[in-house]
């Protein structure tokens, strides 16, 4: 009887552990234009070969309220980021779709960097191939690239879009025509349009609307904007 107790309670204790850990509601999957970042991250540096789509900067297991899980390996060692789980296979996708954009910061520190700070902490459900090989599936599902082009917005030095015209094309990738947050960037009196979110369930299922953003220093494009330029 006595035993029996005890594993009850090991039982318990360790199904509290993980609920605490590794709770979150849903997911944002945020999608950055190269050109923009880099403008922000190396001023003035001219960076040849920058991808000209759509690239992932992370995609973040999160709370409808704060505080979001973050660094969840630091309590759970075994979420700890494994390089060997990168096969070569993976790799070759993640380094077209999941490029560290940061100069100085190889590839394979981007994706240590974001597996410890987020992936960690949606792991129960998705270990870290899994994780990774599914922010590729939906960003390439969504295809924010395609169907900006199929209205006309092309990526140019000088052309601007307003920014209803960006929010309605990318509204197209899903049936219940969710909004996308759009995230700008002002550089010297030009508005660059810098990252594409979209948010889905715990499940990476379905898109769900974005909870209103209110995180400081986020620089949502304002509503009216007309003139934000995709910069080459
Ligand atoms: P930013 O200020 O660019 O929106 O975000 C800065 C950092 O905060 C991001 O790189 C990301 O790590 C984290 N972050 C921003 N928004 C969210 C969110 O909605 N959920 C989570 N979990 N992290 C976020």
């Amino acid at each position: 009887m006595n035993s029996l107790f005890i594993v009850f309670h090991v039982i318990l204790l360790a199904s509290s552990v993980h609920l605490t850990n590794a709770s979150y509601e849903y997911f944002k999957l945020a999608l950055v234009w190269p050109t923009t970042f880099t403008r922000i991250r190396a001023p003035g540096r001219m960076m040849t070969n920058l991808p000209q789509h759509f690239t992932i900067h992370g995609l973040w297991p999160t709370n409808f309220s704060l505080p979001w899980p973050e660094n969840c390996a630091d309590e759970e060692p075994e979420y700890h980021f494994e390089e060997e789980l990168m096969t070569a296979t993976l790799q070759g996708v993640l380094n077209r779709d999941w490029p560290s954009l940061q100069p100085g910061k190889s590839n394979m520190e981007f994706w240590t960097d974001q597996w410890e700070k987020h992936g960690s902490c949606s792991a129960e459900r998705f270990a870290q191939s899994k994780y990774f090989e599914e922010a590729v599936s939906i960003t390439r599902k969504l295809d924010i690239d395609g169907e900006l082009k199929k209205v006309g917005i092309i990526p140019h030095r000088t052309k601007t879009y307003s920014r209803i015209a960006i929010v309605n094309a990318i509204k197209k990738t899903n049936t219940r025509q969710f909004e996308p947050e759009l995230l700008c960037f002002n550089d010297k009196g030009n508005v660059l349009l810098r990252e594409i979110r979209m948010c889905f369930d715990a499940d990476l299922d379905e898109i769900i609307p974005c909870p209103i953003n209110k995180s400081a220093g986020v620089n949502l494009c304002k509503t009216k904007s007309n003139s934000i330029i995709i910069p080459v």
